[in-house]
């Protein structure tokens, strides 16, 4: 069995289905901080397979305690975490408290049920913004912010247990910027209150709960003058999630990839691509950069395709219709 927490959320909830689909048997955790309820029927509606579930606070010790005593979990895919950027910087306590309080219990319990399998969401933004692109594997590492650095110290605790304990194998999985949604239409990304990032954002306006979209700058140095970024299909992430936990099952050691495309997209490229494929024309307005922006990073996936054979199967163009039809057949998201 296979502990999922932060099922319910963007990311979890694309990988359950991926997961279940895959014949595996999975257990979802998640305190629904921010998700919705309506996932677990939604899971069950596109997998068509009763998805076991139970809430609970990656900060309640007893509850992973129990957890662990009475169901036989061999891994764990653990997403539950904080990832307002803007967020970790106004309420850094709570932020590291939620992050890594929360793997530290996890880990913890683990420890003491023998469980040492580990796949762990972590992001680009570990890599230092002064590297080169594409970013590879063995860059250095650092951040500008609460969020990047709770990622940064998660994979140092990861890295020290295992030096500890030889038994255990983690897969640092360094995502890049995911969108998209199930073809059904049924998942997506459902941001609570002002979208931070930039699809759901454009989605909204399509659908026309914003006016506009805001541009952070198009004066950075890139051809158009907009921010670049690697987008990728959230099923084909989380089929990549798939694919990790077996070479850890297989294989019995650990590894450190990028999960991206390996190609960079403008703002502007993304806006047309959207407008292509929804027939909406999204109107924007060039606004100041946002602080702590970069111009442009994405991935080298080279790695991930030799350790793993994982590859992407969506463009963006397929990106951004999925992201549509999530948003035009749930205009206000789960309603919650
Ligand atoms: P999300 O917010 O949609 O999902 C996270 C889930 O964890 C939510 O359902 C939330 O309710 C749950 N959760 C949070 N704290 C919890 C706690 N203490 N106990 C139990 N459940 C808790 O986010 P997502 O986009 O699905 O991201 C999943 C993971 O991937 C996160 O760790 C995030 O930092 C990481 N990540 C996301 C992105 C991205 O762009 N979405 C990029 C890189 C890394
Ligand atoms: N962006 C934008 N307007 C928005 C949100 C984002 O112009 O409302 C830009 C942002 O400056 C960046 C790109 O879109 O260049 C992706 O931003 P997002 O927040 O989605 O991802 P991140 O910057 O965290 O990688």
């Amino acid at each position: 069995m296979i502990l999922v927490t932060g099922a319910t959320g963007y990311i979890g909830s694309h990988t359950w289905v991926e997961l279940l689909n895959a014949g595996y048997k999975v257990l979802g955790i998640d305190n629904f901080c921010n998700s919705s309820r309506k996932v677990l029927d939604r899971v069950e509606k596109i997998t068509g397979q009763k998805s076991q579930f139970i809430e609970g606070d990656m900060l309640d010790e007893k509850f992973l305690s129990s957890l662990f005593r009475n169901n036989p979990i061999e891994s764990v895919i653990h997403f539950a975490g904080l990832k307002s950027v803007g967020e970790s910087i106004k309420i850094p306590i709570s932020h590291y408290q939620n992050n890594i309080h929360g793997l530290l219990n996890l880990l913890k319990v683990m420890q003491e049920n023998q469980c040492n399998k580990f796949v762990f969401s972590s992001s680009a933004t570990v890599y230092h913004p002064n590297n080169l692109i594409p970013y590879v594997e063995g860059m250095s590492l650092g951040s500008t912010n609460p969020y990047g650095w709770s990622k940064y110290m998660s994979e140092q605790i990861l890295r020290d247990i295992e030096v500890a304990d030889t038994s255990w194998s983690v897969a640092y999985l360094r995502y890049f910027n995911p969108i998209g949604a199930h073809e059904s239409g049924l998942i997506g990304d459902d941001p609570k209150g002002v979208p931070n990032n930039l699809m759901p954002f454009i989605t909204q306006v399509a659908v026309g709960r914003r006016e506009y979209l805001s541009i952070f700058g198009d004066d950075w140095p890139t051809p158009d003058g907009t921010g670049i970024r690697d987008y990728i299909h959230v099923v084909d992430l989380a089929r990549g999630h798939i694919k990790a936990l077996d070479y850890l099952i297989n294989q019995k050691q650990s590894l450190t990839i990028n999960l991206g495309t390996g190609q960079g997209y403008s703002v502007l490229d993304l806006v047309k691509s959207f407008e292509k494929v929804s027939g909406k024309k999204i109107h924007y307005q060039i606004v100041e950069r946002r602080p702590g922006d970069i111009a442009q990073f994405y991935a080298n996936s080279q790695l991930a395709k030799k350790l793993l054979d994982w590859t992407v199967e969506y463009d963006v163009d397929r990106m951004c219709k999925d992201s549509w039809r999530w948003q035009l057949k749930n205009p206000n998201g789960f309603g919650e």
